[in-house]
């Protein structure tokens, strides 16, 4: 492996901005695409384990991620219901990374043939401004992103939830349908604005449903003219299993749970509509509702359309047991590495098939993927010592709600209420990357134990500066969400 041009001395690095950083000759730079749970998970077992290399300068890694944080979404329900504060489900990656270069930028393109990358990184106002990353060693991981269709109203009136911003978002606007439920004086509107559809049964749709029902349902103890029978929550599936990510008996238990709380579970139906905020429904169901969740699943990043690197037909990066990109003869292609879900890696436990768009597999494939680095680093792509992914058995739980949760045990065991809420907490406590965001996590679940349910809607957060232009005379934008 080289690194620079060993004929040039020092041998320009990535740049940011006029910043220019050199690099010693022979330094091995690695290039990870995406700072989230495989990425940064791959860079924080990078740093420790090649920590002497990195202080001596032999080798460089460089993080490239458009936020300066990780997502951690398995807890984005639970921020969405307001059990856990925004900032405490992200990870600051410049403090998580310190031996690491961080570089705030979305990479555009990778040419792996000539072994570089190219980014936009651009400060607010200004145009964007592609940096070339030149690199030894490429580690892809930038995740997957919302899966959209082209249905009639989706782009007007639906809603994400895949960020931060997203879940605080939803929160405000759930709590905000409440009083506009207790305040309006229209049957149809009051209707419309207790009735909650989410599109997609995946992780993030049935746990940001299960979170919100039960906090709105708490919350509307607080009003005197609106019944917690009075919600209504859909649950909209193409397929006919909920939880697809997870086994089928867990999915089945989570369904009985679901419906046995009131929530209307659609299986084996689409969203075939939801122009002037009313939805209409394959089944031939018609009804208005100013809340439409979309998450209907995810697809690779597109970023690899625009990479030279083998994709398979749903459009990962086609990749061997041991992680390493697959070349054109079938064999490992020298210096590619992919993790995450943007990787199809194969599953011993389900047949070779590729590995399903978890957390799980993100972070234990990042941990495989340090070590397999650094073994390679020493003796080459095809060194002996490369591991193969051999995860041990996936094991689930998820959440639905404060104190409620179906969860599977490692020895094959079923929990529900309580203790499953327990397990589930503890597993997310320990699978968080950084010491201080689990104790500031775990200082929230304290504290909502000690207090009643936060409730309070912040939306005006979202419009800092409304009150401000409404002394100049100016009338907010009122935005879709506004009613009629
Ligand atoms: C709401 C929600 C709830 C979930 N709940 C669970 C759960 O309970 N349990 C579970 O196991 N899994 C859950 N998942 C799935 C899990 O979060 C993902 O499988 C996991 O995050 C995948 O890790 P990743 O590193 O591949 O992708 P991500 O964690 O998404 O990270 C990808 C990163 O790459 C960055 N990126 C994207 N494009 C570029 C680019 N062009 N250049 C540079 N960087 C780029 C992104 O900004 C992102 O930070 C959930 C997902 C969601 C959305």
């Amino acid at each position: 492996m080289t690194g620079g041009d060993p004929r040039a001395g020092d041998a320009p690095g990535p740049t940011a901005g006029t910043k220019r950083h050199y690099v010693r000759r022979c330094t091995i730079r690695i290039l990870i695409a995406g700072g989230g749970c495989a990425g940064m998970a791959t860079a924080l077992h990078l740093q420790r384990g090649l920590r002497e290399r990195l202080r001596r300068g032999e080798v460089e890694i460089t993080v490239v991620e458009p936020q300066a944080y990780l997502t951690y979404h398995p807890l984005l329900a639970e921020v969405a219901a307001g059990s856990i504060d925004p900032r405490h489900a992200v990870v600051p990656l410049r403090r998580a990374l310190p031996d690491c270069r961080v570089l705030t930028a979305r990479i555009t393109r990778i040419e792996h043939a000539s072994r570089r990358a190219w980014a936009d990184a651009a400060a607010p106002g200004e145009p964007a401004a592609p940096v070339e990353l030149p690199y030894d060693v490429l580690v892809v991981a930038p995740g997957s992103v919302s899966r959209t269709a082209p249905v009639p109203g989706l782009a007007e009136y639906g809603l994400g939830f895949s960020t931060v911003g997203e879940a605080v978002g939803l929160r405000n606007h759930v709590l905000e349908q409440l009083d506009l439920a207790s305040a309006t004086r229209d049957p149809a509107l009051r209707q419309s604005a207790l009735t909650f559809v989410f599109v997609g049964a995946g992780y993030a749709g049935v746990g940001a449903l299960a979170e919100l029902e039960d906090m709105a349902r708490y919350a509307v103890r607080g009003y005197h003219n609106v019944a917690p029978e009075d919600l209504r929550w859909v649950l909209v599936e193409a397929t006919d299993r909920i939880l697809a990510e997870e086994s089928p008996e867990l999915a089945a238990h989570t369904l009985g749970q679901l419906r046995e709380r009131g929530v209307d579970v659609r299986l084996g139906t689409t969203l075939e509509s939801a122009a002037g905020q009313v939805v209409a429904l394959s089944d031939g169901s018609r009804f208005g509702a100013r809340t439409l969740v979309w998450t209907a699943g995810v697809r690779p990043s597109p970023l690899l359309r625009d990479t030279d690197l083998p994709l398979d037909t749903l459009g990962r990066v086609r990749c061997l047991p041991t992680l390493q990109a697959v070349g054109p003869d079938g064999r490992a292609l020298p210096g590619a590495w992919a993790a995450g879900d943007c990787a199809a890696v194969p599953d011993p436990h389900a047949d070779g098939a590729p590995c399903a768009p978890n957390a799980q597999h993100a972070f234990a494939q990042a941990e495989l993927l340090a070590r397999n680095i650094a073994v390679a680093l020493d003796g080459g792509p095809h060194a002996a010592g490369l591991a193969d992914y051999r995860p041990v058995q996936a094991v689930c739980s998820t959440s639905l709600g404060l104190r409620r949760a179906v969860a599977h045990t490692r020895r094959g065991g079923r929990l529900t209420g309580r203790r499953a809420w327990w397990l589930h907490r503890a597993r997310h406590l320990r699978r968080l990357p950084s010491a201080d965001r689990r104790v500031r996590v775990l200082m929230d679940w304290l504290l909502g134990g000690l207090f009643s349910r936060e409730v309070v809607s912040l939306g005006t957060l979202e419009h800092p500066r409304s009150e401000f232009e409404a002394g100049f005379g100016r009338r907010p934008d009122p935005g879709p969400d506004a009613p009629a």
